[in-house]
């Protein structure tokens, strides 16, 4: 069985109803990520490495990640804290902005945690896997800390990937991101990130540009996603480019990065190759974005990908 290890905060997230009402439900990029690869990938013992607090809303998130079969072994409590929340605001015009209250949050403590006895556990994992939110919600004086971790991980074989989700008001300014990002580059065998967030952070326009940019860094895999337009991937210096069939009724694009990432790695995991995987990757994120909230309802995503998924599997 494969085992995956993922790093980062899940918040409590609210919602407008189209009442007027506020629903609550729970959601973090990482873990949305968690969510979808166990979701299309059930075999995979999937484990969310986080941090909440000892209260009841705490208590009602960790029961979310069982009722997703997510893993919670490693799932830490801090006396004292709770968990982040954000509310999503939607202007007349249906754009959609966040506030965010998490500067706080227990997950912010998670690196107390890296104790020897976990670090032990997580040396087990085929893949670690974080993302630029999970970098800018450590404290910057335990940063080193992490990457100690990620050094030992490295060494004791166990596969990395990330994806930089650059959050410009999380961060001080581009260059303490960018300080941050490029570690993760070196360390990263796996780096899937947006056209956009290369091209806020590095001018980069177009996916030929990427190819320098891939190998400086010593990147295996790099898998860039641009929205409807298409994917591109760069492994062992070889560029693809990959349609993507574009979902002609929009709901709600939170998570498609999300659902998209956690699926690609479920996927080449399993053995199947690059374009195979992002069409898996693209049909589940095409799901997803066809439903209000990050996490969409547990049989349409399975009705959509179950099929797809066992296909693949056969041909593999
Ligand atoms: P992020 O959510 O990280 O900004 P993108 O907007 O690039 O990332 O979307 C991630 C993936 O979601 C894309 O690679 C694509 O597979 C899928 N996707 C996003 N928008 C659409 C769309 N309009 N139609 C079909 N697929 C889409």
């Amino acid at each position: 069985m494969k085992n995956v290890y993922l790093f980062g905060e899940c918040m409590v997230e609210l919602s407008r109803t189209s009442d007027g009402l506020l629903k609550q439900s729970y959601a973090g990029d990482v873990y949305n990520t968690a969510v979808y690869l166990k979701r299309a990938f059930n075999d995979f013992n999937v484990n969310f490495f986080t941090a909440v607090g000892e209260d009841p809303l705490s208590d009602e998130m960790v029961a979310a990640f069982e009722k997703e079969n997510v893993n919670t072994d490693m799932v830490q409590r801090v006396r004292g804290k709770a968990p982040g929340l954000y509310m999503i605001s939607v202007d007349n015009s249906g754009e959609r902005s966040f506030s965010y209250w998490r500067n706080d949050s227990a997950a912010r403590q998670i690196m107390q945690f890296v104790s020897a006895e976990n670090v032990g556990y997580l040396c087990m994992g085929d893949l670690f896997f974080f993302s630029g939110i999970s970098l800018a919600v450590i404290t910057p004086n335990e940063r080193d800390i992490f990457w100690q971790l990620l050094r030992k991980l490295k060494d004791s074989g166990v596969r990395i990937a990330f994806d930089p989700n650059y959050r410009a008001r999380m961060w001080a300014d581009k260059t303490e991101a960018k300080i941050q990002f490029e570690r993760a580059f070196r360390m990263s065998d796996l780096v899937m990130p947006g056209i956009e967030e290369l091209e806020q952070l590095y001018g980069f326009t177009e996916f030929s540009k990427i190819q320098d940019f891939c190998s400086a860094f010593g990147i295996e895999e790099l898998v860039v996603k641009n929205g409807p337009e298409s994917v591109c991937c760069i492994r062992d210096g070889e560029l693809s480019e990959i349609d993507i069939t574009p979902v002609e009724t929009v709901v709600d694009t939170t998570s498609a990065g999300d659902s998209f990432n956690g699926v690609y790695l479920g996927a080449r995991m399993s053995g199947i190759g690059v374009a195979e995987s992002v069409q898996l990757a693209a049909a589940a994120a095409g799901e997803v974005i066809q439903h209000r909230g990050a996490i969409i309802p547990s049989q349409a995503f399975a009705d959509k990908m179950g099929p797809l998924v066992e296909q693949h599997a056969v041909e593999k």
